[in-house]
């Protein structure tokens, strides 16, 4: 088992009518090993209360007899719960008509290049950020336009604007707070690229996958100034629901009408739909769990500094370490049940907040490896 950037060496065999494009590409692939302690994708920790579940199984009980149906194809109960949430924790007045939910965030990317980008269109990301942004840009067609990342892995602001108004992309994508770094752009940065984004008739999207981990304010407030503005949101991390594949958006109603025209229908199940709901009703009680994540990753930067290592400072639920032969360290900490992410940036890990216990057998583990390596030296 090796770490996850190896390249692609397959060879398609002659007879399949594979797009030329997709030859040397390789699938989304964060490994998935059964070891004890689970730190690679940013899950939350926390398995769901009994609570919870009873409600989650007791739905789905009252409604399977109706599964010869198909689902509300515009899952409006949903999306009006999504709309009130969002607008209890931020500062704006969302109608239903503004938010779009899909199967992950990753249905939701993936249907704005469908509706906004394709062949000749340019598409543009601060690198290193969520791999999958790229990824389905080239599922789509469409031009990937790597924009670099200062080397304290904040963006460099003002060749953001001229790159942006040389390249002209239809879609411009920040993550905030970003993954693999952790790190969180400025609103006023922000508003920047969103404004040079609409001077060249682009989108800024915003994925914001980790905001209920950070401290700084939702950049969901600037919908009320912004027409040209998409703000990604997802279930997957804050709502530990990873698992039952949620995402949304919000953003200005024609956005959501366009998308309209391109997603499947009844792409969201009559399930899904349903447990999202539940879980959108255990809100308290998920996102005390966040403030408990916030707590642990606190207390676990302490721990990784202890041990002389620097960690770039994160808004979100994982941390980016960095270490010295990162590709063996990774390995040892695979050999003794610890899994982790080899993000390919050299010099550097990330580890995801687990739950207590799971972050002392981490740290236990990374301070013996370390201790080893220093008494091979
Ligand atoms: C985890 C993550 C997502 C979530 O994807 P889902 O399809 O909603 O599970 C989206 N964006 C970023 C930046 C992520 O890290």
């Amino acid at each position: 088992m090796s770490s996850e950037s190896s390249a692609n060496s397959y060879v398609w065999p002659e007879w399949l009518p594979l797009r030329k494009d997709l030859k040397g590409q390789s699938p989304y692939g964060a490994p998935q090993l059964p070891l004890e302690v689970k730190l690679n994708t940013n899950e939350n920790p926390f398995s769901l209360s009994p609570d919870l579940v009873a409600k989650l199984s007791e739905s789905i009980a009252n409604s399977a007899k109706d599964f010869n149906r198909y689902p509300d194809r515009d899952a409006i109960e949903l999306r009006t719960e999504l709309a009130k949430y969002l607008n209890s924790t931020t500062g704006v007045n969302l109608g239903v008509d503004q938010i779009w939910a899909a199967n992950g965030s990753n249905e939701i990317i993936q249907t704005l290049f469908l509706a906004f980008a394709g062949a000749g269109v340019n598409s543009l990301g601060f690198t290193p950020s969520y791999s999958m942004h790229e990824n389905i840009a080239r599922s789509t067609g469409t031009n990937w336009i790597v924009a670099d990342r200062l080397s304290d892995f904040n963006i460099d602001i003002s060749s953001a604007l001229t790159q942006i108004s040389k390249q002209k992309p239809k879609l411009v994508f920040i993550t905030t707070p970003n993954n693999p770094t952790g790190t969180s752009t400025k609103i006023s940065d922000i508003r920047k690229v969103i404004e040079a984004t609409a001077q060249v008739g682009g989108l800024a999207i915003i994925d914001e996958a980790y905001a209920e981990f950070s401290e700084e304010p939702s950049n969901i407030e600037l919908l009320n100034d912004y027409l040209n503005l998409v703000v990604i949101r997802t279930m997957s991390k804050a709502f530990s629901f990873a698992g039952v594949r949620v995402g949304y958006l919000a953003a200005a109603k024609e956005v959501v009408d366009a998308l309209q025209l391109v997603r499947l229908p009844y792409h969201l199940s009559t399930p899904t739909q349903l447990l999202a709901k539940v879980a959108l009703e255990f809100q308290g009680e998920l996102l005390a769990e966040v403030e408990q994540l916030k707590i642990e990753r606190n207390k676990v930067v302490g721990e990784l500094s202890a041990l002389g290592l620097t960690v770039v400072p994160s808004s979100a639920n994982f941390l980016l370490f960095s270490v010295e032969n990162e590709k063996q360290v990774w390995q040892e900490l695979v050999n003794v049940g610890v899994l982790v992410r080899d993000v390919g940036i050299a010099g550097h890990l990330r580890v995801t907040i687990g739950t207590p216990s799971e972050n002392e057998l981490f740290l236990a583990a990374l301070r013996e490896i370390l201790r080893a390596s220093k008494g091979e030296k």
